[in-house]
């Protein structure tokens, strides 16, 4: 019977022990934390967005963008989906395409893993960490702080640094390199934006619906809309999450809002004049009543260097086209993000060159293989980081069971 070691039960491993278990491998997980899924059982907001239904190819990055193909073809979201459902989880689908769990509960998909490793007679070494895999004349060798075990094949799925709080490590970068494997450079996605807007902080705590561009030099990079989130130290939320990505990966960019999406600069700037008109005696700090949230209203009106106490009466033309602009791109210079333990996902990792995508085997080291966001692939916000957890422990699963 083949041994396989799996270093790593997060996402990625789980799914590789359970498929070379049910390929008749005998199977050890080692996970250094108490438990396993722990990240897993925090995503999505507790609710684990676990695939996507617009997953693809072209959802994923990395230097080699092909990588990432043999594995999402041969299990996709279609066959993650089913494959749940035979655990027993049911999966519904956001109109987005975003799949969670029916009962809206990561734990649940963390639930059923654990049950299907245990009824598989997957043997589990938790607060075990992996400190060193070498080959040697009798095979692969694993060594922790308690001791060391041989196999015939290791799956590393240790996973990549975002996410410190919930397992996010450099291990895997570490033991992997020890064999040779380079690792590119590594950054976060899926995370906070910083920014050195003053508004920020005065918006602490306020959320707006809004349309978001990055811009470099007044070139459009990426668009999207949808919930923004002000912290005191920048921007947060689910659209911000999902142009992180393209908003670090050059320097002097900008995130530019658009807080009244419905209406053009003119039709803006037509309503704040019939304000002004219609209820002279109001403030300044009033003019954007019923169109932003009254704290933005009058972030909008400081940043244009007017004073809230001033009145309304007399509001030039000028002046309500000044204020429409700004509340149609309010600018955000990004000056960086919150880092690895805030950020969902690992920009980088270890050099996929280094590995077969129709196997995951490693081409240096053969019989070692490796899975999940270790790898320097990933995804979309949406889902498509576990999708790829749990195309490429799929695939590796079966390979380093025999095929
Ligand atoms: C807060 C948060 C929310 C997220 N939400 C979503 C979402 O809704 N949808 C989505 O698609 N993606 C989401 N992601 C991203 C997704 O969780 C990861 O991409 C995915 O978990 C990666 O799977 P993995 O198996 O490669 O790594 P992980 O799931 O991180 O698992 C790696 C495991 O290996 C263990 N380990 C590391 N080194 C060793 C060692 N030397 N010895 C033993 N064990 C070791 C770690 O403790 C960890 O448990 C989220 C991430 C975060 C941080």
């Amino acid at each position: 019977m083949i041994t396989v070691a799996v270093i790593g039960g997060g996402a990625s491993g789980m799914m590789a022990a359970l498929t070379a278990a049910s390929r008749g491998a005998a199977v050890t997980v080692f996970e250094r934390q108490s438990r396993l899924g722990r990240k897993l059982a925090v995503t999505g907001n507790g609710r684990c967005n676990l695939t996507n239904l617009h997953a693809s190819p072209e959802s994923y990055h990395g230097t080699d963008r092909s990588f990432a193909v043999p594995a999402l073809r041969r299990f996709g979201q279609e066959e993650t989906r089913k494959y749940f459902r035979e655990l027993g989880l049911i999966t519904v689908a956001e109109p987005n395409g975003k799949v969670y769990p029916l009962s809206d509960t990561a734990g649940s998909v963390v639930d059923v893993l654990r049950y299907a490793l245990d009824a598989a007679g997957v043997r589990l070494l938790d607060g075990c960490e992996v400190n060193r895999l070498e080959r040697t004349k009798n095979g692969l060798l694993i060594s922790w702080a308690g001791g060391s075990m041989a196999a015939d094949r290791v799956i590393v799925a240790c996973g990549g640094m975002a996410g410190e709080r919930f397992g996010g490590t450099g291990l895997g970068y570490r033991l992997l390199g020890e064999l040779g494997h380079p690792c590119t450079p590594l950054r976060c996605a899926l995370v906070q934006l910083r920014s050195d807007n003053p508004g920020c902080r005065s918006l602490k705590g306020v959320r707006a619906d809004a349309g978001v561009t990055v811009t470099r030099r007044g070139r459009i990079l990426a668009a999207t809309e949808g919930e923004v989130q002000f912290t005191d130290t920048g921007l947060s939320g689910p659209a911000i999450f999902e142009i992180s990505r393209t908003a670090l990966e050059q320097p002097e960019t900008v995130v530019n809002l658009d807080l009244v999406r419905d209406l053009s600069e003119e039709e803006l700037a037509g309503m704040l004049l019939r304000r002004a008109k219609n209820t002279p005696r109001l403030t300044l700090g009033d003019v954007f009543v019923g169109t932003v949230q009254n704290r933005i209203g009058r972030v909008l009106v400081a940043a244009e260097g007017l004073k809230a106490s001033e009145s309304v009466a007399g509001l030039a033309e000028k002046t309500a086209l000044r204020l429409a602009k700004r509340a149609k791109c309010f600018a955000f210079p990004v000056t960086g993000d919150l880092g690895p333990a805030n950020a969902q996902v690992t920009v980088g990792g270890i050099r996929t060159d280094g590995f077969d995508p129709h196997t995951m085997e490693s081409r240096l080291c053969p019989g070692v293989y490796a899975c999940g966001e270790v790898l320097d692939v990933d995804g979309d916000c949406g889902g498509y980081n576990l999708q790829w957890a749990w195309s490429s422990g799929r695939l590796a699963g079966v390979c380093a069971a025999g095929g």
